[in-house]
């Protein structure tokens, strides 16, 4: 155990921005939610299960006598797909949009909740034909679509756990998940459309299958038409056999902890874990949340530019706002096809209203230039969420500057896989957000900053990031492995979840996120975040994104190595663009964080929900191999790195 076990407190950020009056004075949630959920939090999700519509009501709130394996909402029974669509038809509100979807070749399509209804039906139909029953899993594998909505829901509606895996896997990734959960039925497309052309699926799914003997049957959606061979017996057209069955179908009532899906995480730090996570406790995380942090109302149109392949697709873009019967836009691609301005052109065609994204996403905007934002109109944006990774203060203030009108709230949303829904965030009726703070757990949730002992931290210090109290969309176990599940989580601190982030509270108690605990560097005794470190070198002109790692080192035991991408038009005059950037980390931070060695890269290595993938930097700061690049966005960015590193661009 080192001297001191707290993340030293470097970064200096005064800047805070309040509500806006008239949505302070009309929040869905306002400052006394804190109190009430403070004072009975089992009472507080108790009221909070009332958003679902139970085919039998709960007996119990929390049956927490077999920690940490949790029940929420025992005795409950209920359908999900019922709760996300049927409920809202039969209120009437059939003809209102679910969803708004834009293709990138610029084709859409409006799926209203009726709609939705009955393409649901028809895919339950369709997935009991292929002998699928409660509680068997279902690989889907797909681009950005309705059908991949459909294909989720219709699973929920018969009680199959559905396992999605983002579009981008290689063959291998593929096989590895379906195997590890078990899938018979993968549900994928012909193709979908990348920067402007379309881009293979079925033809990996065929190459994973290889490896997966027990799958029997794949359906595929056509999307791009391209040229797809279909293997008799095993392959049908999702047009031929889904669309033909009954639009009828009566959902089922499950058990309130009945398995919904399973996800893996996004591989950041290692080897994905199969996340399980189960009905009713999950519904009530999302949806609550959805309502609550973007203070939704009826006539807001809702947009989470995310993958559906992410945990953040699934709580943001399918449960949350379905059973809130919200209206969402979906994008099938990417921010730059065919132009930049593409976000920005949907905001304005659709007067999207509340908008999620990654800070990844908000520093490539500002290295491409405000001006372009600008020749759109974006003042119907009320709130906007970050999540993903901590967002730098000078992401945050553009975000909320340029696109958010110096007037729109920014939400910071702290959450993982892992626990299903936000956590940590400002409520933006109730809280003066601070850049780069997520600020206080949500109501309802109990989270602290712990030193190695697990003692909570004084305010103006750094530590673990823990959940204190189980919440109703946490992880049920990982799938399969119970005791990795108890080990990863809840076996660092006694009775407290292990969330893996380094954290520290600020002088008002205000939670700051500050990187992967395994990321934390030693530095000559001083323990240092990435993430402070990372955010000056934003705060920089030049820069628009830098990721820094650790690297072992003879004298100070390790060093602050730097990878930066400088912005658009910026200069690189080698040594003393290095030398700048050194000088000003040491200055806006301290001495100690200075960097060893700052490199200038073309690109950064990210998974697929845009977090930087630390450990392959590392890889490369102390000359090793470079480790498991299956999870990477982009593969080639690892030889575009070390080509530049090397003398070659
Ligand atoms: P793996 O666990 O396999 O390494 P992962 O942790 O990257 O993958 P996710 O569950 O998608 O997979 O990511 C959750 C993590 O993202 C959090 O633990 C945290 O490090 C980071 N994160 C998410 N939102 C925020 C936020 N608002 N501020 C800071 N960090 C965030
Ligand atoms: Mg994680």
């Amino acid at each position: 155990m080192s001297e001191n076990p707290a993340i030293d407190n470097l970064l200096h950020e005064t800047r805070s921005f309040p509500p806006p009056e008239e949505l302070a004075a009309n929040a869905n949630l306002k400052a006394d939610a804190y109190d009430e959920a403070d004072a009975d939090y089992e009472a507080w999700w108790a009221k909070q299960g009332e958003r679902l519509t139970w085919d039998t009501e709960p007996t119990q709130t929390l049956d927490w006598s077999n920690a940490p394996f949790a029940k929420w909402y025992s005795g409950g029974k209920l359908n999900a797909a019922y709760n996300a669509v049927d409920r809202h038809v039969e209120a009437g509100k059939g003809d209102k949009v679910a969803y708004y979807f834009e293709g990138e070749p610029g084709d859409t399509r409006e799926i209203t909740y009726s709609d939705l209804k009955d393409e649901i039906s028809r895919g339950a139909n369709a997935l009991t034909e292929l002998g699928v029953k409660a509680g068997d899993t279902v690989a889907i594998y797909m681009p950005m679509i309705p059908e991949t909505i459909f294909a989720m829901l219709s699973c929920a509606r018969i009680g199959a756990v559905h396992m999605v895996v983002f579009g981008g896997f290689a063959a291998d990734s593929l096989a590895t998940r379906i195997n590890d959960c078990g899938a018979k039925v993968v549900i994928t497309a012909d193709g979908g459309y990348r920067r402007g052309k379309p881009a293979g699926l079925k033809d990996t799914v065929d190459a994973a299958l290889e490896k997966t003997p027990d799958v029997h049957s794949v359906l595929v959606v056509r999307r791009t038409g391209q040229d797809t061979p279909m293997t008799d017996g095993r392959d049908r057209w999702w047009d031929e056999f889904v669309d033909g069955q009954s639009a009828e179908h009566t959902p089922e009532a499950f058990d309130a902890e009945h398995p919904l899906y399973i996800m893996y995480t996004s591989g950041t730090t290692g080897k994905p874990k199969g996340i399980l996570h189960t009905t009713a406790g999950y519904l009530v995380g999302c949806s609550y949340t959805q309502w609550a942090l973007f203070d939704l109302k009826d006539d807001d149109i809702y947009w989470t530019a995310a993958d559906v392949g992410w945990v953040t697709g699934h709580s943001y873009i399918v449960y949350g706002p379905l059973v809130n019967g919200a209206t969402s836009v979906l994008y099938e691609g990417t921010p730059d096809t065919p132009h930049q301005g593409r976000w920005w052109e949907i905001i304005d065609k659709y007067k999207v209203s509340l908008l999620y994204c990654a800070p990844t996403v908000i520093r490539m905007f500002m290295k491409w230039g405000e001006e372009i934002p600008a020749k759109y109109d974006l003042s119907t944006l009320r709130v906007m969420g970050s999540v993903g990774e901590p967002i730098n203060p000078e992401a945050y203030v553009w975000y909320r500057r340029v696109i958010g009108h110096d007037n729109a709230p920014v939400v910071d949303t702290w959450w993982q896989t892992e626990t299903g829904s936000v956590m940590i965030s400002p409520l933006p009726g109730v809280t003066a957000a601070k850049p780069g703070s997520a600020m206080r757990p949500i109501p309802g949730i109990s989270a602290d900053v712990v030193d190695e002992r697990g003692e909570s931290v004084p305010n103006g210090s750094g530590g673990y990031l823990v959940v204190t109290k189980p919440w109703p969309s946490m992880l049920r176990t990982i799938w399969g492995d119970d005791d990795r599940y108890v080990d990863t989580y809840w076996s660092r601190f006694d009775g407290k979840y292990f969330a893996g982030d380094g954290a520290k509270k600020d002088e008002d108690g205000d939670i700051w996120l500050l990187g992967r605990v395994d990321d934390v560097m030693n530095v000559s005794g001083h323990r240092m975040s990435t993430t402070e470190i990372e955010s000056a070198l934003v705060s920089h002109p030049k820069v628009a994104e830098a990721a820094v790692v650790g690297a072992s080192d003879e004298t100070t035991g390790q060093a602050v190595v730097a990878f930066v991408i400088l912005r658009g038009g910026a200069e690189d005059d080698g040594d003393a663009t290095v030398q700048e950037l050194r000088n000003h980390v040491a200055r806006e931070i301290s001495p100690i964080a200075k960097p060893r060695q700052v490199m200038v890269v073309p690109e950064l290595p990210k998974t697929r929900s845009g977090k930087i993938m630390r450990r392959l930097l590392q890889d490369i700061a102390e000359k090793r191999d470079i480790g498991d690049v299956t999870t990477l966005a982009d593969s080639t960015v690892m030889d575009q790195i070390q080509k530049k590193l090397t003398g070659g661009a």
